[in-house]
């Protein structure tokens, strides 16, 4: 709630608005150090939004205009022709795009790794892992694959969208760089595209804010603002949607029709005992299968707290068929975002949903 807010000064808001600038007045003389001169790279709006996420990631953050700019930002200004990069064979299927596709042609080796391994080091400069994945909510032992990345002299890179660093911090258990969206549960009201980066090591930092200066992918200051004050309910939205995972996964359990349930907070989940052990909060993502993609579609259909929609983490319930995207997932996966709404009539609504579903 306080993450990067001024100090107080009476007769000053408490979280100042936007600043919208391309240039900056400049001395006629030229620019001065500590003198913002142009946006592109200097904006105080998205200044302290970097505060607060570094300050809760633990280490610098560079904010990008979107989870793909960090991503594949992060990506371009440590691999070189030649490199070999491990990404997650489970998770995100943009970035798994952008590695087979882009660094493929450019001479990188790319090779896609199942969330829970095992992952083969030799020879590898940097592995990209997703935990929880999304969609298949696989998790993976960050302080354990740190030691033994940085046995191989590798890089360790850490997707932070699903658990948010209200959720874990990868740079604490060993991680080089975090990269995420926060576009999904950090900002949370499905109002702003947003990215960023985080990091601990100065030359790292200074890499990526030297690739984010010259490629240009910085985000405007209205988005920056949104998502600080956006920021201030992070825990309290964190709290309800697991709460609400948690009753919507035990409701799942035990109906008929719903298959391959994935949630990393219920004890019979595979990923469960890790997920606990490094994480605060576990996300309010849900997976489940119904047996076609025509079950799925009619799911989507019945629900009405539940909205259709391809993104998770917001304050409204959503869900998509996942496979229409092109993640190697069975036709009828749902992947379900519980948002804030009554626990009761969350479960109400997804029983609904699936009386309509499963009728025939
Ligand atoms: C959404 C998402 C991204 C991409 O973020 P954008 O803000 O949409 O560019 C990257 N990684 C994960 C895990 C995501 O869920």
């Amino acid at each position: 709630m306080h993450a990067g807010q001024p100090a107080p000064e009476p007769g000053r808001p408490f979280l100042p608005g936007p600043t919208f600038a391309a240039p900056y007045h400049l001395a006629p003389d030229g620019p001065r150090p500590d003198t913002d001169a142009y946006g592109r790279t200097d904006n105080p709006t998205v200044r302290a939004l970097e505060a607060a996420i570094g300050g809760l990631e633990g280490g610098e953050a560079v904010a990008f205009a979107s989870g793909m700019a960090a991503i594949t930002g992060a990506l371009l200004a440590f691999l070189r022709p030649g490199d070999t990069v491990l990404v997650p064979a489970d998770g995100y299927y943009k970035t798994r795009a952008f590695a087979e596709d882009v660094l493929g042609a450019r001479g990188v080796t790319v090779r896609a790794v199942p969330t829970t391994g095992p992952y083969e080091l030799s020879g590898v400069r940097l592995v990209l892992v997703e935990t929880p994945a999304n969609p298949g909510l696989d998790v993976v032992d960050l302080a354990a694959l740190a030691g033994q990345v940085h046995a191989a002299g590798a890089l360790l890179a850490v997707d932070n969208t699903t658990a948010t660093p209200l959720g874990q911090t990868p740079l604490a258990l060993g991680a080089d760089l975090v990269v995420a969206s926060g576009t999904k549960a950090l900002t949370g009201h499905s109002d702003l595209i947003l990215g960023y980066a985080a990091a601990t090591d100065p030359a790292t930092v200074a890499a990526l804010r030297d690739w984010r200066a010259m490629t240009g992918g910085v985000p405007g200051p209205f988005e920056a603002w949104l998502a600080h004050r956006s920021m201030g309910t992070l825990d309290l939205r964190l709290a309800r949607q697991e709460a609400n995972a948690a009753a919507v996964a035990e409701y799942l359990a035990g109906r008929a029709g719903v298959t391959g349930l994935r949630w990393p907070g219920r004890p019979a989940d595979p990923g469960y005992a890790t997920a606990r052990a490094q994480m605060r909060r576990i996300p309010g993502v849900v997976t489940f299968e119904l047996d076609s993609a025509e079950r799925a579609t009619a799911f989507l259909a019945a629900t009405t707290l539940v909205a259709s929609a391809t993104s998770f983490g917001g304050l409204h319930s959503s869900a998509d068929r996942r496979a229409q995207f092109g993640d190697r997932v069975a036709p009828g996966l749902i992947r379900l975002s519980c948002g804030c709404e009554d626990a009761a009539d969350l479960v109400a609504d997804l029983a609904a949903g699936l009386d309509a579903a499963l009728r025939h």
